[in-house]
């Protein structure tokens, strides 16, 4: 293979590795926010959880003293009802009574309520606790990991872009104008075999003469379709 071709590949190679570490900047702090999010919002999960089942605490306090409360109101007027002396007196205790009967069994309802709620909250806070810390465990390892390499991101394009001028002063200049440009109109991928007859970049078909001329490789040939530079390798001959 021509030398430049050569060196025109190796070019192309290192242009990759750039592209991937360029783009590496835009996603790798992207996914450093998203590992972040997943331990926040594991751990916004249980403090959700562990302030919810404080305020059971006090609500299970509050009903526990005010179903006292209406146990000795109601203890008090059972008391009373042996000493009364009039219907009237009758009619407004045992209105008295049932009021606190209706309290009684409310707060009864509502103090079931919040036990059963307490339960499942004892229950749930702990394992939610364990995804926590696996999560934690996880992501923190490859947050180290990202960091490390968004910090080296500088370093590696220089030393990429150091060795990439050290080839281009080293092709001749027709062929790596050809390059630049039609790196510039296609991207990454402009240097590329010829598989099955045809180009491997836009998979036009090439005739026998023109595959003669590119399996010769005098100079630099270009794909008369899509423009990108053609090259005769092992695959080729298939
Ligand atoms: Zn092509």
């Amino acid at each position: 293979m021509q030398k430049d071709l050569e060196l025109l590949l190796k070019l192309q190679e290192i242009d990759y590795t750039i592209g991937e570490l360029e783009r590496s900047k835009g996603y790798l702090p992207d996914m450093v926010h998203q590992l972040q999010k997943q331990i926040d919002e594991a751990a916004n999960s249980v403090k959700a959880l562990e302030e919810r089942l404080t305020q059971l605490q006090l609500d299970y306090k509050r009903l526990e003293l005010e179903l006292q409360t209406l146990e000795n109101e109601l203890a008090k007027y059972q008391s009373q009802m042996k000493i009364i002396k009039t219907n009237k007196e009758y009619d407004a205790l045992m209105a008295e009574m049932e009021t606190r009967k209706t309290r009684i069994s409310k707060g009864e309802d509502e103090l079931l309520k919040v036990m059963n709620e307490m339960e499942e909250l004892n229950a749930k806070i702990p394992e939610y606790k364990q995804q926590l810390t696996e999560i934690k465990k996880t992501n923190q390892v490859q947050l180290a990991e990202m960091k490390k390499e968004i910090d080296s991101i500088g370093t590696k394009i220089k030393i990429k872009e150091d060795e990439r001028k050290n080839i281009a002063v080293r092709i001749g200049k027709p062929a790596a104008a050809i390059y630049e440009r039609v790196r510039k109109g296609k991207g990454e991928v402009v240097v590329v075999s010829v598989k099955k007859k045809a180009c491997s970049g836009c998979y036009k078909s090439f005739p026998p003469q023109r595959i003669q001329e590119i399996r010769k490789g005098d100079g630099i040939i270009c794909c008369d379709n899509c423009g990108r530079i053609l090259i005769w390798d092992s695959d080729s001959e298939n």
